[in-house]
């Protein structure tokens, strides 16, 4: 028996398409954009809902989100260049990154962004002055570091106080004075993104009261009035047994309480609240089939079985340690009796897919599906070892399509002279 995926059976979509392959389902992805309808986009005035792009973005994803009404957020110019190709809302992108280029800069006001979200004090006055040469004016929202730690692996927390993102508390009053000051900046609010796949809601809750209260001061102090404020994605999505996946209520709800009772109890205009979930929408939805190629058993220690993929098309084991569940697809009402360690084919020792993981008696040939690779991995992608980045198919209603080639040998080489 084969495994299927969102009505498509994925030995019959190795078949088809070749592996590696990701295989993306649309029913899942608007499963999670109806969550976000739901739970969020009704039951609130004045809301609105960004999906962060870096988790998964093509041509094709990008006409899901503009179709479904969604905002998008970008952090290059790459994405940006990407939005503008499906013809995307210009006002509903948010602007982000550390270090925003001028050439970046200057691409996103020329296109007329909504928002740039401001990473530092340096940053708003370069804007400031680009936008100043285009006779126009920036809507900005302001990063505010929090400071609070958030239980994740430390290369996807960002709210901490030693963070390259945004600004530090301490110097938040000089950025919303700056800000106020200059003629081609709009300075509309304040923004945070505490840190990514988290199960617990402490860390946004913790930072929603920081911002809260910042947003009071800067009215009594500068007069301020806070008009958009941006609470972050890193809703956490399920990869392996333990995970303790929650609703995307459990962290809305008690986060739109306490900025409702906040606001009213200190006289305080409750601003425009937006969330930015990306991997909690597309995550889930991914899966990537490989072939199995090599098998080779070392007595007594481990047993490597190779497949045709690896760290190019998912650099996340590599990067952070990031585990998956995966199946035999064509063997799936076999019994697991062997444990075995999934391999990239790239040139690292590192390059370490899954490790002991439970399959029934493998051959070469057979078809491995990892579950949850929707998000940053077609996203993070390379041509390391000169290994070709996959194809990607949607699927919808049991339906297969084509939404990026599988890259050939001489796209390897198309600018190369
Ligand atoms: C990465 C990022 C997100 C999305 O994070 P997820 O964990 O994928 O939801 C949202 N906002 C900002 C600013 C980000 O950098």
């Amino acid at each position: 028996m084969n495994y299927s995926f969102s009505g498509c059976d994925t030995v019959e979509l190795a078949k088809e398409y070749g592996t590696p392959l990701y295989v993306m389902s649309e029913d899942i992805i608007m499963d999670k954009i109806n969550e976000i309808n739901n739970s969020f986009l009704k039951n609130y005035d004045n809301v609105e809902a960004y999906y962060a792009s870096k988790a998964f973005l093509t041509k094709e994803m990008a006409r899901i989100i503009k179709r479904e009404g969604l905002g998008l957020d970008v952090v290059s110019g790459g994405e940006l260049y990407t939005a503008k190709a499906v013809d995307f809302p210009v006002n509903k992108i948010m602007f982000h990154g550390n270090n925003k280029t001028v050439k970046e800069i200057k691409m996103a006001l020329n296109y007329e962004v909504g928002h740039f979200v401001c990473d530092s004090i340096g940053e708003i006055q370069l804007i400031d002055e680009l936008a100043k040469d285009l006779d126009t004016r920036a809507n900005i929202l302001i990063r505010v570091t929090p400071g609070v730690d958030s239980d994740t692996h430390k290369y996807i927390s960002t709210g901490n106080v030693d963070s390259k993102f945004g600004v530090p508390l301490p110097l938040l009053k000089q950025a919303v004075e700056t800000s106020t000051k200059l003629e081609n900046i709009v300075l509309k609010g304040f923004h945070f993104h505490v840190g990514s796949q988290l199960f617990d809601n402490t860390s946004h809750l913790l930072a929603t009261e920081i911002v809260l209260n910042i947003i009071k001061e800067m009215k009594e102090e500068l007069g301020f009035i806070t008009e958009e404020l941006d609470l972050g994605g890193g809703f956490g999505i399920y990869y392996k047994k333990g995970d303790d996946v929650k609703d995307l209520s459990y962290f809305i709800e008690p986060m739109m309480k306490l900025i409702e009772k906040f606001t009213s109890d200190n006289n305080l205009l409750r601003p425009k609240i937006s969330i930015e979930p990306g991997r909690w929408i597309v995550g889930e939805a991914g899966i990537t089939l490989y072939t199995i190629g090599s098998i080779k058993e070392i007595p007594g220690v481990r047993t490597y079985v190779g497949v045709d993929g690896g760290m190019t098309d998912n650099p996340r084991p590599a990067l952070y340690q990031a585990e998956y569940e995966a199946l035999v697809a064509n063997k799936i009402d076999k019994e697991c009796t062997e444990t075995v360690t999934i391999a990239g084919k790239c040139c690292e020792s590192g390059d370490i897919l899954i490790w002991d993981l439970k399959v029934p008696s493998l051959e070469s040939g057979d078809i491995l599906a990892i579950k949850s690779t929707g998000a940053y991995n077609y996203s993070m992608a390379s041509n390391y070892n000169r290994v070709e980045r996959p194809a990607v198919i949607m699927l919808k209603e049991g339906t297969p399509r084509l939404v990026v080639k599988r890259e050939s040998y001489e796209d390897m080489l198309i600018n190369e002279l």
